[in-house]
């Protein structure tokens, strides 16, 4: 008797199961496609806050200080700015107070520092007007805009797209979003950056030959901004190298300072 109870159990167990199996199919079904594996969300800290800023994508304005501009070799005159991303992925966030590790990346052997300021969108659109944008904005934060020299100069040498110079793996760092409701926003203030404690970019954001605001509103005539989008406004001049065991602080008056360690 005891065999026979066993194996009705066991069968009824099975029934069970088969029936189990049958129901999470059909809520798989309803739910529609999965993907595969998961792909994480970037997302950036909001200081004083437990919630975080979701990343969709990095805008980057290229030469928005005359300075800069010319040692770039280009005519620091107000021509439209121009454009390029990084992947969303290539965001490495480093917290207040803090000096991350940055791994010195593959490739290059001319790897330059470019202190920027960063806003941070929470709405977007097309064709906004100058005096519209920035209540687009969110917040900022200071951030680097880590270049491989070598590489992107040997792709403008031939005429070919920056990607390999600029759109690299880490190459976007940045500190924790700064509400503007805290900070307000940026038309001037001193922005620097130093190696080893001596200092190597030296401005003011009045500096900018695009303010923030005409940057969003420029962007938005090439592309629909988004809620989560962000925009590196560009660095001042006296960009340069750093090798491993290096230390860069940078400095923009009203948000944290942000520093890391090349490793
Ligand atoms: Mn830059």
């Amino acid at each position: 008797m005891e065999t026979i109870n066993r194996r009705t159990v066991l069968a009824t167990g099975a029934a069970a199961l088969a029936g189990v199996a049958a129901l999470n199919d059909a809520a798989e079904a309803q739910a529609g496609p999965k993907a595969i594996f998961p792909v994480g969300q970037t997302t950036i800290p909001i200081a004083g806050s437990k919630d975080v800023f979701p990343v969709r994508r990095i805008y980057c304005i290229g030469r928005n200080y005359a300075a800069h501009a010319i040692e770039r070799g280009s005519d620091p005159t107000r021509e439209p700015p121009f454009f390029f991303q990084k992947p969303t992925d290539a965001i490495q966030v480093v917290a207040v107070g803090t000096v991350a590790d940055h791994p010195y990346p593959l490739l290059t052997k001319n790897y330059h520092h470019e202190v920027e300021l960063v806003a941070a969108l929470k709405s977007g659109g097309t064709n906004i007007p100058a005096d519209k944008a920035l209540d687009c904005v969110y917040g900022y934060t200071v951030g680097l805009d880590m270049t491989r020299r070598d590489l992107q100069n040997g792709m403008s040498a031939e005429k070919k797209p920056w990607e390999i110079g600029k759109s690299f793996d880490h190459s976007a760092v940045l500190g924790p979003i700064q509400p503007v409701s805290k900070t307000g926003h940026f038309a001037k203030g001193a922005i620097s950056l130093a190696v080893n404690g001596a200092v190597k970019q030296n401005s003011d954001l009045k500096n900018m030959i695009w303010s923030v605001a005409e940057q969003i509103s420029k962007l938005s005539e090439a592309f629909e901004l988004k809620a989560g989008d962000i925009i590196y406004s560009g660095t001042p001049e006296n960009v340069g190298p750093v090798v491993k065991g290096d230390v860069l602080l940078c400095k923009l008056e009203g948000l944290p300072d942000m520093s890391i360690k090349i490793v």
